[in-house]
């Protein structure tokens, strides 16, 4: 909580600065940046975990079907491929919206089977939970799984263990770590983009930040989307783009559209501030997004699908 203190004090007070320096570049740039969905339903999320734990999650009403079909016209609109991380538990529950996904071109990550914190898992209990996921998603579409997100960027410095479990499963890639300063999750000081570890094959694609006098700005996605004004998100990344020459990682929730889902109550005035806030505006602000910058998923194997397929139907 102190942390979002912190980055929104320093955010507003630059922020006029910033948009005056933005109007002086205003050219587009041809970076493809990371797209990417994490595909859970409004109940699924981790500041309302101590309500509603899986026993309970059978008795509300799923709004994922409606939610993610709204996002995958909006990408078609746009003609851009994402990668979906997909809960293993909803990827069960409707095989039929995973192959949807699957079929319309996108790459199929991993993001858990129950949404569990990996801090609050032993690297058994962590293990079983991703092996379960990655095998439901597998069987239902046919393709490897490559990349895993955590459960809220659950990859911290007591938890890196996860990365090399990750990697005995057979994960070419994560997704998970935000360098930033945070109650529930990040990683200070960790790279700032696509990194490859010394000792591990794994690689690691941060949520991306926007280094600001010494501070990173969670500027890419999710909760931080939704807050700030779109001029300042289009800003910053537009100056990872041009200026630091990098590609993004942007994040974004079927349930962030979705001004009409249920309000979950029972909890605290911060979560539901980050939940709740601003869902209006996600639609129009993620359309303009796509129009605006160059989209790819993080692996793109569509070519490969395709070779796949027509040796299928020769042999
Ligand atoms: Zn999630």
């Amino acid at each position: 909580m102190k942390g979002d203190f912190v980055i929104l004090f320093v955010t507003f007070v630059l922020v006029i600065f910033l948009a005056a320096a933005e109007l002086s570049h205003n050219m587009a740039n041809d970076i493809l940046n990371y797209m990417t969905i994490d595909v859970e339903d409004y109940y699924h999320v981790s500041a309302f975990e101590h309500v509603i734990g899986p026993g309970k999650w059978d008795s509300y009403n799923s709004r994922i079907l409606e939610n993610t079909a709204v996002i995958l016209d909006l990408l078609d609109r746009q003609n851009v491929h994402a990668t979906f991380f997909v809960l293993g538990w909803i990827a069960e529950k409707f095989p039929r919206l995973l192959k949807e996904i699957y079929n319309r071109g996108h790459e199929i990550g991993c993001h858990s089977y129950f949404h569990r914190l990996i801090y609050k898992l032993s690297p058994e209990e962590f293990k079983e939970d991703t092996r379960k996921a990655k095998d439901v998603l597998e069987q239902i579409t046919g393709s490897p799984v490559m990349g895993y997100r955590a459960p809220s960027y659950s990859v911290t410095k007591n938890t890196l263990w996860a990365l090399d479990i990750l990697e005995e499963l057979g994960f070419r890639y994560d997704s998970s770590i935000f360098p930033i300063i945070h109650d529930r999750y990040g990683i200070a000081g960790f790279p700032r983009f696509m990194y490859k570890f010394p000792d591990r094959s794994i690689i690691e694609y941060p949520l991306t930040t926007f280094l600001l006098f010494g501070v990173n700005l969670p500027v890419s996605g999710g909760g931080y989307f939704r807050l700030f004004p779109y001029f300042f998100t289009r800003m910053f990344l537009k100056k990872i783009n041009r200026n630091e020459k990098q590609p993004f990682v942007f994040y974004l929730h079927p349930w962030e559209i979705d001004p009409d889902q249920p309000v979950i109550k029972g909890s605290g005035v911060m979560s539901r501030f980050r939940h709740y806030n601003n869902l209006k505006k996600t639609t129009g602000r993620f359309e303009r997004l796509l129009k605006d910058f160059k989209f790819r998923p993080i692996i793109d194997n569509r070519e490969e699908r395709v070779k796949s397929q027509e040796s299928g139907v020769r042999s």
